[in-house]
């Protein structure tokens, strides 16, 4: 995946990239990363690259001109990239969207700040906008870490295991079960029986019933969006009568 960031803070992108999984993806050349500064494409001494509001109000909008050339110093390296703007105002970013990009070649990562961009830079050069969620940030820069370090580590080669991005949250539309690890016993707690017994089969079931049970915990909205199987509706079933007998729910 190609990707380029028009971006004011440039070294913090590269900064960020630079680290854990993605930073080795980065070495590997899986994820190729270019920064377009608008700063860098102005032509006034004071390197402008915002300006008051129109229409008066507090804060700064993001002037055309340095974001058209941005825009076209970006296009010239990736000429098939789509344009995806950070806005809160967007779609909302998801794991769905994180698979969609692993998959595509090239994005243009548009980052805004101050009060956001001019619209019209919005209107005519931008194919999607998309939100990190329904909060603001001071900038478009974490927003689009983030939906580049989720799509990247969604690559083929990139985890040490495939495999292990396949059973995180999200990926089959529920939630993850919990992990444990070493000492098996611990004044905290014990880690789970079934998981130090080495019956893969039951540890499967289990770790499928605890996902199951985590999402109807947690996150209902998930769990109506699905279908479940007999053998899932039965795990389930038994993990809220457990769960109703331990708290004494009727
Ligand atoms: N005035 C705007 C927010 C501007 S924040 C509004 O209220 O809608 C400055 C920049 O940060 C935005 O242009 C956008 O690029 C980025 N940003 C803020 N919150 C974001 C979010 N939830 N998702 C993606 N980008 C965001």
């Amino acid at each position: 995946m190609k990707v380029a960031l028009l971006t004011l803070f440039p070294d913090l992108v590269r900064q960020t990239l630079t680290m854990g999984v993605v930073g080795r993806a980065l070495e590997r050349g899986q994820l190729q990363l270019h920064c377009f500064n608008p700063r860098d494409y102005t032509t006034d001494n004071y390197r402008t690259v915002d300006d008051r509001p129109f229409g008066g109000g507090p804060g700064m909008v993001m002037l055309i001109e340095p974001l058209m050339r941005a825009l076209g110093a970006a296009r010239s390296v990736l000429p098939d990239a789509r344009v995806v703007s950070m806005s809160p105002q967007g779609r909302r970013f998801d794991q769905a969207l994180a698979i969609e990009y692993s998959t595509r070649a090239e994005i243009i990562f548009v980052c805004g700040r101050y009060e956001g961009i001019d619209q019209r830079f919005v209107d005519t050069q931008v194919d999607e906008e998309v939100s990190l969620g329904d909060f603001v940030t001071s900038g478009g820069e974490l927003p689009a870490l983030t939906m580049i370090d989720a799509a990247t580590r969604l690559m083929p080669g990139v985890l040490h295991t495939d495999q292990s991005a396949l059973e995180d949250s999200f990926m089959d539309g529920v939630l993850d079960c919990p992990h444990y690890t070493r000492p098996p016993q611990h004044p905290l707690g014990d880690v789970p029986p079934i998981l130090l017994s080495g019956n893969h089969a039951e540890i499967a079931r289990w770790r499928r019933q605890q996902s199951l049970g985590a999402t109807w915990l947690r996150r209902p909205d998930l769990l109506a969006k699905l279908t479940l199987n007999k053998r899932d509706q039965t795990l389930l079933d038994a993990f809220i009568a457990a769960h109703r007998d331990k708290n004494g729910v009727q």
